[in-house]
């Protein structure tokens, strides 16, 4: 075990409430954090310390990148903004051939080198692998932990078909096309129950202590029958997982909520109560169509919401009701989402508009402020991990992942409030070291795990197949686009009784 000392810095911690900055040296005993101490006060034999020079850098705690998907990585800055409906087949694994077990490593590197290029120590993966089996699985694990960043793994499973959870897709798509939506063919001797691979990666895998952990991810409520969801739970309660889940990103998914789950009073959050999946360890990405009532029992329930407010852009979603969240107490934590649909792996991004967009739907003055931002992206974000206590803050005990930021860059020149600068001025420019579980994966900008140049060359010697490939699923499924857009167009004329787009329901 090595002991490393990050010397004169200024420590921004949100975690304790307060966003001013500590000048403060912080040791590192192994994979923890020792001691958060005034600068020059760490004392003790420092003959067998590392010293990390921290001057003029800003040391925060690694940021959690709550929300995300390595499997469409290499789709990124292939779309403009389109609705979710006409976006979704093209990102979809299973619309895909089944990739190489080396193309699935290259893409798991390359999603986590962006992601610690921008601070990001924590990936919460919701994978999709078609077909899901253990050497799929293995090598995505293998991958986070040859990049040496930390991730919670959820292996995402659904098991009904859209036809049945999009409104008007069964009226207006026409039956003989309809096999356009079944995706890739597989051979059926390769299908093997999910959960059991689920379970059998988690038992390989799992050891108190690593960096790699695991999460139980239906894809979302209403693509997961009652049998599948019920297994799901009985796993996550074997093995005290968190559940990761995906809820009301679109109208279109409110509107089917409220028609075929009637019995329920038209609401996921009743169905997923129903299902006793309604808890503190649940984490619900997007949550943009929920209504009022459904904010306050998440609230209630202690069920965490993972904003994606650039992938809500992106997918032309309408906004996420920000402060109706935040008033009722829900922990709210962000995330970047898909490389298809972000173009992004940004925390910085996803701060700045975290507090911007909250005017969309609010004039008055008041939260979330910059410092709401930075617990969103740390301590919040470790709850939604399971991990809360041990990530998330520059304390002693803690879990030792942080980031210095230069605060040379014009970012911070001059430094006036460092936590706003942070969220926004910051674009990710000024991360220059990030450590975690007490180890260097990048200083002063050189990723030092992997070789990135050799990286970079077998990405695009990977995309000669993956790019042919795309381009077949995508003249597939533009054959599919009027009608789905037909679907949308009768999808919008429904008033819900709220809306989240500006001017309109
Ligand atoms: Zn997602």
């Amino acid at each position: 075990m090595t002991a490393t000392l990050v010397k004169g810095g200024l420590v921004l911690d949100a975690s304790r409430g307060d966003d001013a900055p500590l000048a403060a040296d912080v040791l590192i005993d192994g994979t923890r954090i020792a001691a958060v101490l005034p600068r020059g006060e760490v004392r003790g034999d420092m003959a067998a310390v590392d010293v990390l020079d921290a001057t003029d850098k800003l040391v925060v705690p690694g940021f959690f990148n709550a929300h995300y998907h390595s499997h469409d990585i290499f789709l990124k800055g292939c779309f403009e903004p389109t609705p979710l409906e006409l976006w979704v087949l093209d990102a979809l694994p299973r619309s895909y051939p089944p990739r190489s077990l080396e193309e699935i490593r290259l893409r798991t590197l390359l999603g986590a080198v962006e992601c610690v290029r921008a601070g990001i120590t924590t990936i919460q993966d919701m994978v999709t692998l078609f077909p899901l089996d253990r050497e799929r699985v293995d090598a995505v694990v293998a991958a986070y932990e040859e990049a040496g960043v930390r991730v919670v793994l959820g292996l995402q499973v659904a098991d009904v078909p859209p036809l049945d959870t999009t409104p008007y897709w069964r009226e207006t798509i026409p039956p003989d096309m309809r096999d356009l939506l079944n995706g890739h063919p597989l051979d059926p001797a390769l299908r093997r129950d999910p959960l059991d691979v689920i379970e059998e990666s988690y038992l390989a895998h799992h050891a108190p202590g690593k960096r790699v952990r695991w999460a139980i991810a239906p894809s979302s409520p209403e693509r997961c029958s009652p049998p599948l969801l019920e297994r799901l739970r009985t796993l996550s309660e074997r093995y005290a997982l968190p559940v990761y889940s995906h809820v009301y990103i679109s109208k279109s998914e409110a509107l089917n909520a409220r028609q075929r789950f009637a019995t329920r009073g038209g609401s996921l959050i009743e169905f997923l109560d129903h299902c006793g999946l309604l808890n503190e360890r649940l984490s619900l990405a997007h949550g943009v169509w929920l209504d009022d009532r459904e904010v306050r029992r998440l609230a209630d329930a202690k069920v965490s919401v993972v904003l994606n407010p650039i992938s809500n852009l992106k997918a032309k979603n309408g906004v996420a009701p920000i402060r109706p969240l935040y008033e009722a107490g829900v922990n709210l934590a962000l995330g970047c989402d898909n490389g298809s649909c972000t173009d992004a792996q940004n925390m910085f991004q996803a701060m700045k508009m975290y507090c911007l967009l909250a005017a969309v739907s609010d004039p008055r003055p008041g939260p979330p402020a910059a410092g709401d931002a930075l617990r969103a992206a740390t301590v919040n974000g470790a709850r939604t991990a399971g991990l809360a206590g041990e990530l998330g803050a520059v304390a002693p005990g803690m879990r030792a992942d942080l980031v210095l930021l230069d605060l040379a860059d014009p970012a911070f020149v001059p430094l006036n409030h460092a936590a706003r600068q942070l969220v926004y001025s910051e674009c990710g420019r000024a991360v220059e070291t990030v450590i975690v579980d007490g180890r260097v994966v990048m200083e002063k900008r050189q990723i030092k795990t992997i070789r990135e140049p050799r990286l970079r060359d077998a990405v695009n010697e990977a995309m000669e197949r993956f790019r042919s490939d795309a381009e077949a699923v995508m003249a597939k499924t533009s054959r599919l686009r009027p009608f789905l857009l037909e679907a949308d167009r009768r999808t919008w004329a429904h008033d819900l009784g709220f809306g989240r787009y500006i001017g309109r329901q």
